[in-house]
């Protein structure tokens, strides 16, 4: 049995959030801004939790009333707990960041939140808008480097000291707290490669590498992978405890979002942040390792799974 401890959060939300190979970076610097504007229009047309009963079945409808009777929150215990995560943000490959909006819209649809792991560099160029309009909505902020150099496939990458590392995740570090006053609690390395000069760099900042997908690759940000297979895939990584590594900036694993949205909540999960899953599992942030991925909370012993164990 899972052992989970019943914490009423407070008011103010806590901030901080495998394999996102060949992410398409390149393509979101050229990328159109979504603007305030943008934003404040979205977020009126959007979906809140209270549209739920208005908009699904009556299966949808009665899973609602029995969220709002034994919110996850406050009774996490009974409901199944998995963290959806999203890299690459804000990255628009496509028409103004509106994939990344929708995946927000839609968690937020079925009372839930998840993790947007942040680029520097593009939140540089054209992110901000989208992160705040994300933090609203009660999303995390975990840093995916600035330069999104992979150890294992950039010759940059490859060739830098712990230092260069650590310079590296800073710049994402301070960008993210400059431009939506959250300061991010986990490190996504990109490609979800790692080195000991890249665990010494994240140690020294005291973020845990988060992984994801323990039991197979999504691999959702290769335009091969449609929305049936996402969702397939997904839910062959679904369980109690799970993180889910997929990336924000695609209509595909938007579309597999919203599916996905609806079938796990109707089977007993709830949508949380990377730091309330281990909260809610009564794991201390300080007891996390920094020399290992960590992929999620085991199910039966409730210890961070720090492996492909599945
Ligand atoms: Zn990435």
């Amino acid at each position: 049995m899972k052992k989970l401890i019943c914490l009423v959060l407070p008011a103010v939300m806590l901030f901080c959030s495998v394999g996102c190979g060949s992410d398409d970076i390149g393509s979101a610097n050229t990328s159109s801004n979504i603007t305030s504007s943008k934003v404040e229009s979205i977020d009126k047309n959007s979906s809140t939790s209270s549209d739920v009963t208005d908009e699904s079945s009556d299966d949808s409808t009665s899973s609602k009333e029995e969220a709002t009777v034994d919110d996850w929150r406050t009774h996490p215990e009974d409901f199944k707990l998995i963290a959806l995560t999203y890299d690459d943000a804000p990255s628009f490959s496509d028409t103004n960041g509106n994939s990344t909006v929708r995946i927000i819209d839609a968690i937020n649809k079925y009372d839930g939140r998840g993790t947007l792991f942040v680029v520097g560099r593009t939140l540089q160029k054209n992110g901000k808008a989208l992160l705040e309009y994300a933090a609203q909505k009660g999303f995390e902020m975990g840093n995916h480097t600035y330069s999104h150099q992979s150890v294992s496939t950039s010759e940059v990458g490859k060739s830098w000291s712990a230092a260069e590392h650590f310079e590296d995740f800073n710049r994402c570090q301070e960008l993210i707290v400059s431009e939506t006053g959250q300061t991010p609690k986990f490190l996504r390395p990109a490609g979800v490669h790692t080195n000991e000069e890249l665990y010494l760099a994240a140690s020294s900042l005291g973020l845990p590498c988060v992984s994801g997908n323990c039991k197979r690759a999504v691999s959702d940000y290769s335009s091969s992978t449609s929305a049936d297979m996402i969702v397939e895939r997904v839910l062959a990584n679904a369980f109690d405890g799970a993180i889910i590594l997929l990336h924000g900036n695609n209509a595909r694993t938007a579309e597999a979002t919203e599916r996905l949205c609806e079938i796990l909540y109707n089977d007993g999960y709830r949508f949380c942040t990377v730091s309330e899953l281990f909260e809610l599992h009564g794991i201390d942030y300080n007891d996390l390792p920094f020399n290992t991925m960590l992929y999620g909370v085991d199910p039966e012993t409730g210890e961070v799974i720090t492996g492909k164990k599945y």
